[in-house]
């Protein structure tokens, strides 16, 4: 019977021992040296060292992955590249305020028509109401409307840019965009400077429905002035270009430009699939694709896209 509670403490006493030495390393608390079963298991310091005030954090937007290839860099290497990827040259959306920076000299430029801003004439409602849609976007992008015109000077040419942007209600071709375009043409033919639109549109802006279809014959009026004039003007259309855009000013450049890899339609290749019930080819509607079909002149990347543009102006002005 004594043998027998011996027996029974003992034992008690060892899975206690087992126990204990356990949670002592757990916590950190066993020496280095001392070892047992479980020390392949060991927490050298207890708990998290690094302060608080020493943890860093990760801001979101930090990084970029490029959709086309997945290569992840930081956002300010991206923009150092002229928003191309720097492994397979994609070419990342940007806005007119960049396409500005990169074009003019020392990024020096005087914005036109900037009082001009829409109106909801037509009291329109969609899923907000038209106002409301707005002023949502005046928040949003800072901008004025989806278009911004610019006068600047590119390696010493003078030259008005008209430049879209697909953050304000998907670059829509408005009454707005069709008046800039408008007051933009008839600036240069006062002033006698050559005209680019870089257009970045989804189509019409459906909230103005007719208003916004008017835009087409009004722009092409315009530029067709310039025509008789003699005054230069070049189309850049970027990603993507489309609707009313692609069925007016932006294909009748006297220099047409693709930027590599945009998608440039009138409609977008799923409506033409079901359309006429066929596959389409591979790379329909991109700027490679057009250029082979005639529908552009040259496709020129970013990084070449200023000498390129100087050289066209100096060209045009012998
Ligand atoms: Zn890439």
């Amino acid at each position: 019977m004594v043998y027998i509670c011996n027996r029974k403490q003992q034992t008690q006493r060892m899975a206690l021992k087992r126990e204990e030495d356990f949670n002592a390393q757990l916590s950190g608390s066993i020496p280095e040296q001392e070892t047992s079963s479980n020390s392949w298991f060991k927490r050298r310091k207890k708990g998290i060292s690094t302060s608080t005030a020493e943890k860093k954090e990760t801001p979101d937007g930090l990084w970029t992955k490029c959709p086309s290839c997945k290569y992840t860099c930081t956002t300010d290497e991206l923009k150092d590249n002229l928003s191309v990827c720097p492994k397979c040259s994609y070419h990342h959306r940007i806005g007119s305020e960049e396409y500005f920076d990169i074009l003019f000299d020392e990024h020096q430029y005087t914005e036109l028509f900037a009082d001009v801003k829409s109106i909801d004439f037509l009291g329109f409602n969609d899923l907000k109401p038209y106002k409301k849609r707005l002023d949502e976007a005046y928040t949003k992008t800072g901008l004025h409307d989806s278009i911004t015109a610019a006068v600047g000077k590119v390696n010493g040419n003078d030259l008005v840019i008209s430049c879209m942007d697909f953050n304000f209600i998907g670059g829509s071709l408005g009454s707005v965009m069709g008046e800039k375009i408008a007051r933009s043409a008839e600036y240069c033919l006062e002033h006698r400077i050559p005209l680019m639109i870089i257009s970045k549109s989804g189509g019409a802006r459906m909230m103005e429905s007719a208003f916004s279809l008017m835009q087409l014959p009004k722009t092409i009026g315009k530029i067709s002035k310039l025509a008789v004039a003699g005054i230069p003007y070049i189309s850049l259309c970027t990603d993507p270009t489309y609707g009313g855009t692609t069925a007016s000013f932006a294909m009748v450049g006297d220099v047409n430009i693709g930027e590599p890899g945009a998608m440039i339609g009138f409609a977008g290749p799923r409506v033409i699939k079901e359309t006429i019930k066929k596959d389409l080819p591979d790379g329909f509607q991109t700027s490679e694709f057009l250029i082979e079909h005639g529908f552009l002149d040259m496709i020129v990347g970013r990084k070449e896209l200023k000498n390129k543009i100087a050289t066209l102006l100096s060209l045009f002005a012998s």
